[in-house]
């Protein structure tokens, strides 16, 4: 039932919002150059209830209220083509959102190429190895990859081709800047003879980074929200710090690296072995184990 207002003007405008509604929803692709009788024709046998501003009503119900109260068939006409265009930019945005998605999977499988026919063959070799999620919304999956490929319009093609290169050549910049920073890491440490091992690196933009990094005995690991070079400057602190904590032989007092001490030497200078000795801590109720190094002179064990 329909609840609209008794004020002539409030009223008039109601029927054709609901009219419009009614109409779009029974056939979205309605012939706009029609009167108040061709839109009674397409209404009176519509049966089922379509929800409207105004409640719950029927092609029928709304039929013969046009036709007992007359339309402002301007004003319908004005709303439904705004249903249109809502509905055109809304599956342009789905359009735009299934590229944008192949794209996003396709650069993990395909190298660059010129044109979509070389496109096209490159995924088709890919096929099998392609892993993604099934998109239910926007019908993608990996075997129907290649036929969707095939019903893009022309437009679309060319925007996949330059959206699928540019993602590639991020990926291998990307990929390059990871290496950049493991090498750089590693030779800084080896000024301390510490080891690094950079097991993770991705990058979000320029200024987002996703790393695991193994820098002597610490491991860094996160998101962190910086620049390039600020990355490199973190990292570099931090194998100074690991430089800092140094340990003391107590027989000819020189200062070694801890992280040097446990993991590359056996002997001090002065000819004390250097050892790695269990020991426990007690921090509240729990016992932990840790490793601590220690320095010995016994002429039995020299070898
Ligand atoms: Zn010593």
């Amino acid at each position: 039932m329909l609840e609209i207002s008794k004020n002539r003007i409030k009223r008039r405008k109601a029927i054709a919002i609901v009219t419009a509604q009614v109409l779009f929803s029974i056939d979205p692709d309605v012939d706009l150059r029609g009167d108040v009788k061709e839109f009674a024709m397409i209404l009176k046998d519509e049966k089922g209830l379509v929800w409207t501003f105004y409640g719950q009503t029927s092609g029928e119900e709304v039929a013969k209220l046009i036709l007992e109260e007359g339309l402002d068939t301007d004003e319908v006409k004005r709303r439904i083509l705004k249903y249109i265009n809502r509905r055109n930019l809304s599956e342009k945005k789905r359009r735009y959102a299934l590229i944008n998605h192949l794209a996003d999977y396709l650069c993990n499988y395909c190298s660059k190429t010129d044109t979509y026919k070389e496109l096209v063959d490159d995924v088709k070799r890919a096929v099998t190895t392609i892993q993604m999620p099934t998109d239910v919304q926007l019908s993608i999956s990996p075997e129907n990859i290649p036929d969707l490929l095939e019903t893009l319009t022309e437009d679309e093609k060319a925007r996949l081709l330059h959206t699928l290169n540019r993602k590639i050549d991020r990926r291998d910049s990307d990929f390059k800047r990871g290496e950049e920073l493991e090498k750089h890491i590693n030779n800084f440490g080896k000024n301390y003879g510490i080891d690094c091992d950079m097991v993770e690196f991705i990058s979000e933009g320029h200024d987002v980074f996703g790393i695991k990094v193994f820098i002597g005995n610490s491991e860094i690991f996160g998101w962190f929200n910086v620049t390039f070079n600020e990355l490199k400057e973190a990292l570099e602190k931090q194998v100074r710090l690991e430089a800092k904590d140094k340990v003391t032989c107590p027989f000819c007092g020189n200062k070694i690296i801890r992280y040097v001490a446990m993991n590359k030497l056996k002997k001090c200078d002065c000819g004390a072995r250097i050892e790695l000795a269990d020991y426990s801590e007690k921090k509240e109720n729990t016992t932990y184990m840790k490793k601590d190094i220690v320095f010995l002179k016994s002429p039995k064990e020299d070898d």
